[in-house]
């Protein structure tokens, strides 16, 4: 029986949320929630019956994020990678996700366009990441429980230390692995039965009125949220009326971490988060380039809040330096960003090297879906530990998932599903595509006709 990948699909979907400000923040004022969405179609029939089966073969789904425009971009470098895929035997085990990953990110021509960063790693991320989806779907798996059966052999044999060796190397991460391997059994069965941390952003985004905030901050409490997230950077008397409201709405027991979307140059991150501290802020997100190490270290050393960065980290090599330089207290890898679930273990091994907290990036769209599988895998089998450490939630466009997160009492519930939770119900497929779904066709309409 042939066991192959026999199709490659690439959609350019978007979510029209500029129209409620929903995701707007310092940098990026009118976000439309979009995803270059790939689907590998395999002649692996599905004897579950599951919701895949309707196609013929079992499936792998991954995608990018992104906010509108250059999503076209985004989904014509997912395309470069076909020949890759289309033919290829369906990847299984840890040694074909392996192969897989350095074959994709080390392109002899299409690493130019990097290396290793941009829209062309971002694209194998989510050819990487729907492989994983296969791979655990024929595992009959969900993606955290398929990484934590691993061994540390084989979770090493997954990451590229191309770079790293300075900081972590193969034989470091397998002590690391092996020093979390007793307990992995009962850390798995807490958490199905309590969930993983949460914390929310949805009370907090820059274009929402004074009042919409406080009411959100205090939903989010009454939620059972121990952490909210509130958007700063565009005016500085405008953030200390913000977070005193914020703060005055929740109590002093609740964390309010803050977020500049890389607003600001570093003195301008220093003043303004000096004036935000006596509202005792958890941590400053990307104050700054998310490019600039020596920045971030500099706004560590220069002012009492704490300093978060990661969403947009090009790569594991960024993370190294952060690392190294001691620039974050926090590490916010981003499913999607880096290529796949392989670069984000080794984010993950070199964030428990350094005894740094990792409190992932997620909201978008489907980001949350994706990345409550590393940090469930994180805690299960590398750092071993939820303390300090939070996944952000958003509460939006959930309903277009087949899986979608399920947040109790302020926890993500571990998903039960085989696979990454990655699935797109195809009829939001079809009504989101750009242009020619419904939802945008409708608007087109709307636009002409009140020229
Ligand atoms: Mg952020």
């Amino acid at each position: 029986m042939s066991q192959t990948v026999t199709d490659f699909e690439v959609h350019d979907i978007r979510f029209p949320t500029s129209e409620q400000l929903d995701g707007s923040d310092a940098m990026n004022p009118d976000p439309d929630y979009s995803a270059a969405y790939v689907v590998l179609r395999t002649d692996v029939q599905d004897r579950t019956d599951g919701p895949d089966s309707g196609n013929g073969g079992i499936e792998g789904h991954g995608f990018c994020f992104t906010i509108g425009r250059g999503n076209e971009v985004m989904a014509a470098a997912i395309d470069t990678l076909r020949p890759y895929l289309v033919g290829r035997p369906v990847p299984r085990t840890a040694a074909d996700l392996a192969a897989l990953h350095r074959e994709l990110t080390h392109d002899s021509q299409l690493r130019w366009l990097g290396p290793e960063k941009g829209v062309m790693h971002m694209a194998a991320g989510a050819v990487v990441n729907a492989a994983w989806d296969l791979a655990a779907k024929l595992a009959g798996r969900p993606v955290w429980e398929f990484l934590a059966g691993m061994t540390p052999e084989e979770l090493v044999s997954l990451v590229d230390f191309r770079y790293l060796t300075d900081a972590l190397t193969p034989e470091e991460a397998l002590e690391i692995l092996r020093a979390a391997e007793p307990g992995r059994a009962e850390r798995a069965e807490r958490l199905r039965a309590e969930g993983y941390p949460a914390y929310t952003t949805s009370p907090g985004w820059l274009g929402y009125s004074d009042d919409k905030l406080v009411g959100l901050a205090k939903e989010a409490v009454a939620d059972g949220f121990t952490q909210i997230k509130l958007k700063v950077g565009g005016s500085l008397s405008d953030d200390v009326r913000r977070l005193a409201l914020a703060r005055e709405a929740v109590g002093p027991d609740i964390r309010i971490a803050v977020d500049a979307n890389q607003r600001w140059d570093v003195s301008d991150a220093v003043e303004w988060m000096t004036a935000l501290a006596p509202y005792d802020p958890h941590w400053i997100e990307e104050p700054t380039s998310p490019d600039d190490i020596l920045g971030h270290a500099a706004v560590r050393a220069g002012q009492p809040v704490k300093v978060a960065t990661g969403e947009h980290v090009a790569n594991r090599v960024v993370f190294k330096q952060l690392l190294q330089a001691g620039a974050v207290d926090f590490v916010q890898i981003d499913a999607a960003r880096v290529a796949g679930v392989n670069e984000n273990l080794a984010i993950l091994l070199l964030a428990a090297k350094y005894g740094v907290p990792v409190c992932p990036h997620a909201g978008g769209v489907g980001l949350c879906e994706l990345v409550q599988h590393l940090s469930m895998f994180d805690y299960v089998a590398v750092s071993g530990s939820w303390d300090n450490r939070v996944i952000e939630y958003v509460d939006h466009l959930h309903e277009h998932f087949a899986d979608p997160t399920v947040i109790e009492s302020g926890r993500y519930t571990a998903p039960g599903s085989p696979g990454f939770s990655a699935r797109m119900l195809p009829e939001s497929i079809a009504a989101h595509r750009y242009p020619e779904g419904a939802v945008w066709q409708a608007r087109r309409t709307t636009e002409e006709a009140g020229r």
